[in-house]
């Protein structure tokens, strides 16, 4: 078993690019440009969705990360696009923002692979939510109940059709939901083939160059430090995840933000121990089979700050997940065991707009959801790039939204 707990290590060494998706040095940019017209801090899932679709409007753009591409949290995702599963009661805003986003998903997912000539195994075979013993059922039927008065359309399952859905599961499996919008990609793959077309429509990509300091003249952003230079920008783009409240970005703004840690492990399938077709969630766990054969099981949520570990506890607590729902589990070899840091904030939705100083824009907060929430986040701030406005579901997403909830409480405080 290799146990790849090392976040220091090279991704590549870390988790591997499945073969075929390794870009090779081509990528490495070496001479900085001195004015561009976007710079985005941070080569996640994020940062590259929006330079790549920024790129393909003619806008000079050059993609900063400290590390590898995705190194940060991208790469420890499962890659569900999660929008009916995820849901819970009072967060209906959300649930538009993630149902705009997943219904921009194939369109998305055509054109990166197509510009790219890389598959990011966009599987749409759909969700399962299951209760796995009969005390888990009316828990089950509450989110169901919730998911239809939210307008979802998704299908409650007796336990005898989750197991036709799904024979790998236990006997014990008593009813089931099926979300059958929830899809899901591979993140490796999706950050392999964003790199690739990124740089195929004329955008930059500066890896191992971390930003030191933003540059500012006359009460506006205007260019950025990097360990390779100085880089001028008209627009700069924070998309550093969980590391938006490290210091580079000016404390004023007040990020309400904190990284949550998730552990998460791959098992290898073949012909004897069989695969689920579906993305599978229990109460404890959620499944994601994937194309190569592995199974991703995560994750766990730890207010851990950055501590990497991977814990017995952690792994213990997804293979006693696995095992309960999965009885094949018991013959998996385990791949690779890995954590993650989410980019949290205090409602646990993302940070998408402006961020108040002149030249900055916000991407960023996008816990569980930053691969899902990829294209709406990409479109949001292209238009707000390109027009200086945002509409639709992304315009709730504003940093404003906490300033205006800390003014009134201050005002309420002082009455
Ligand atoms: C275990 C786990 C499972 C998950 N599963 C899912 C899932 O199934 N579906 C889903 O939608 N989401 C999932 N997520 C959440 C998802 O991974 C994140 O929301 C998403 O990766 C955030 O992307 P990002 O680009 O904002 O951040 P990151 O990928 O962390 O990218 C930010 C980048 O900024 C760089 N950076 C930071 N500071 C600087 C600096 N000063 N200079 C240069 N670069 C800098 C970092 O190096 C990093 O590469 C999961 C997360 C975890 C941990």
């Amino acid at each position: 078993m290799t146990l790849y707990a090392d976040r220091t290590l090279p991704v590549g060494e870390r988790l591997k690019p499945p073969a075929g998706t390794s870009t090779g040095d081509t990528l490495y940019m070496r001479e900085l440009p001195a004015q561009v017209d976007v710079a985005v801090i941070g080569a996640g899932v994020i940062g590259l969705s929006i330079a790549w679709r920024l790129a393909g409007r003619g806008l000079a753009v050059a993609v900063f990360d400290r590390g590898e591409a995705g190194a940060g949290t991208s790469l420890a995702a499962t890659g569900m696009l999660a929008a009916a599963a995820e849901h819970e009661p009072g967060s209906e805003k959300f649930l538009a923002l993630a149902l705009e986003s997943q219904r921009q998903w194939p369109e998305f997912c055509a054109q990166l692979e197509g510009e790219s000539r890389l598959s990011i195994d966009h599987r749409n075979d759909g969700t399962l939510l299951v209760a796995l013993g009969h005390d888990e059922v009316e828990r089950l039927r509450f989110r169901h109940e919730q998911q239809r008065r939210a307008g979802l359309e998704t299908r409650w399952l007796t336990g005898v059709e989750v197991r036709d859905a799904e024979p790998g599961l236990r006997a014990s499996v008593a009813a089931g939901i099926l979300c059958p919008d929830d899809h899901q990609v591979d993140p490796r793959r999706l950050v392999a083939a964003l790199r690739v077309a990124l740089l195929s429509r004329g955008g930059l990509l500066f890896q191992g160059t971390p930003v030191t300091s933003l540059e500012m003249s006359g009460g506006r952003v205007c260019g950025l430090l990097t360990s390779a230079g100085r880089c001028r920008a008209k627009t700069i783009v924070a998309a550093s995840g969980a590391w938006s409240t490290d210091g580079l970005l000016p404390p004023a703004l007040d990020i309400p933000m904190r990284p949550l840690k998730g552990q998460a492990l791959a098992l290898k399938t073949g012909r004897q121990t069989g695969s689920p077709r579906h993305v599978i969630w229990t109460e404890q766990i959620h499944l994601a089979p994937k194309s190569d054969g592995r199974l991703i099981v995560g994750s766990t949520m730890e207010d851990a700050g950055f501590n990497p570990a991977i814990t017995a506890g952690g792994v213990l607590a997804l293979l006693e997940g696995v095992h309960r729902a999965l009885p094949s589990s018991e013959e998996m070899e385990i791949e690779a065991v890995w954590s993650g840091f989410r980019p949290t904030t205090d409602d646990d939705a993302p940070i998408i707009g402006k961020s108040g100083i002149s030249g900055l824009l916000l991407a960023t907060g996008h816990h569980r959801n930053g691969i899902l929430l990829a294209p709406i986040t990409a479109t949001a701030i292209e238009q707000l790039i390109t027009t200086g406005e945002m509409t639709g579901a992304a315009a709730s997403f504003g940093l404003e939204r906490f300033q205006r909830n800390a003014a009134s409480t201050a005002r309420a405080a002082g009455a």
